[in-house]
């Protein structure tokens, strides 16, 4: 039976409506206000306009290594999605809590508080380190400042477990991502002057059917790794926007476009072979018109990808936390590339609620998923706590 307090904090975190283009920062308060109450310091890394935070706090030892439980605070929009509870009131029905956010993934979050004070009352050996972040369904973006700082703090977490949801399985691995926006500018002309303007529409539609082929070679040539459902880098294009008027030639045209890729791919590899294409091949002939025509490829975010070594401390341990033997990998990205690449700290990813339920309208978690991390965080306490 899962702890009241519990759903307690799970009610509480819903009803901040923490969309990523919102403030998070009255949930920060709350949490903040709760650790104060066990005595408990925090720490907050605002973003640089001061409406967001993350939280860093440790209970226990600060100046020995601890695990570290992670989460974001923030939700993916309700936007047009047809909800048939109040979002942001958890609506009990049957096993399940419906939500935003229940299993993406406050419910994590509310857990790990309510258990604190157990924590405590069994005295820590080893501290718990808690790290929530903001902005990370828009890129993991807030937590590359906690990450500057933890970088900067004379102790680091000896690991860390983020607790995405998993359903509780041990996640070892996920794609790194990379996106671009490109800017192709070409020469307007009257449209009866074709050959003497630059079209850029016509230059950008080479190169998306480059990176089309692109993703083809990879999908058939590999490099591939059978622990994902989708066992290769892909290439993708997803907006595209130019030209003004069918009479005119195009100056401009803008276009996105990303690859998410598998631990055995160099993404810069990948990254240069689509620059030198653009120069060489398409810049070459649009010089040939006008030299003030060109293609700029902007990198907008660069994602990590999370590859533990199935042997490292932390995959063992979570392990033993979660009572299996098994790992997987996924294909959605976390913060966890960023705390392991970025900042060196072993990391999994392991928590309640199924990722089938997130970012979806009834975004929900089963009772039983919160037994389950509850039970995860009591052997827990067994191996960090003295008694
Ligand atoms: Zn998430």
């Amino acid at each position: 039976m899962a702890d009241s307090k519990s759903i307690e904090f799970i009610e509480k975190l819903i009803s901040f409506d923490t969309t990523s283009r919102e403030s998070n920062l009255e949930l920060i308060a709350f949490i903040q206000d709760y650790l104060n109450d066990l005595g408990i310091d925090s720490q907050l890394v605002h973003n640089e306009e001061g409406t967001k935070a993350n939280l860093y706090a440790t209970l226990g030892d600060k100046h020995i290594s601890g695990v570290m439980l992670s989460g974001h605070t923030d939700v993916v929009p309700i936007d047009g999605q047809e909800w048939d509870t109040n979002p942001f009131n958890v609506t009990q029905t049957g096993s399940r809590l419906y939500g935003r956010g229940t299993s993406d993934m406050k419910s994590f979050i509310a857990i790990t508080l309510a258990q604190l004070p157990k924590f405590q009352a069994r005295s820590l050996k080893i501290p718990i380190h808690l790290a929530f972040s903001y902005d990370e369904e828009v890129g993991c973006i807030g937590v590359r400042r906690l990450i500057e700082a933890l970088n900067g703090m004379p102790v680091k977490p000896a690991m860390c477990i983020i607790g995405e949801p998993t359903s509780m399985q041990v996640i070892t691995g996920h794609k790194g991502k990379r996106s671009y926006r490109v800017h192709v500018r070409g020469l307007e002309a009257h449209s009866s002057l074709a050959p003497h303007g630059v079209n850029a529409i016509e230059y950008a539609s080479r190169l998306i059917a480059f990176l089309s082929d692109l993703a083809s070679r990879i999908a058939d040539k590999g490099p591939h790794d059978e622990l994902y459902d989708v066992t290769h880098t892909t290439v993708h294009t997803g907006t595209v926007h130019g030209g003004t008027q069918l009479n005119i030639v195009p100056k401009d045209c803008v276009f996105e476009y990303e690859f998410r890729y598998v631990g055995l791919q160099d993404p810069q590899a990948l990254e240069d072979e689509i620059r030198a294409f653009a120069r060489d091949e398409l810049e070459t002939r649009m010089h040939a018109t006008s030299s003030d025509t060109g293609i700029t490829i902007d990198l907008v975010n660069d994602m990590p990808g999370l590859e533990m070594d199935v042997d490292a401390e932390v995959v063992t341990f979570v392990k033993a936390l979660a009572g299996r033997n098994d790992h997987a990998k996924v294909a959605f990205g976390t913060e966890a590339g960023l705390f392991h690449q970025r900042a060196n700290i072993p990391t999994v990813v392991c928590g309640p609620g199924s990722i089938d339920q997130a970012h979806k309208p009834n975004e929900f978690i089963e009772m039983e998923q919160i037994d389950a991390c509850e039970a995860f965080l009591g052997r827990l306490m067994d191996r960090v706590c003295e008694s």
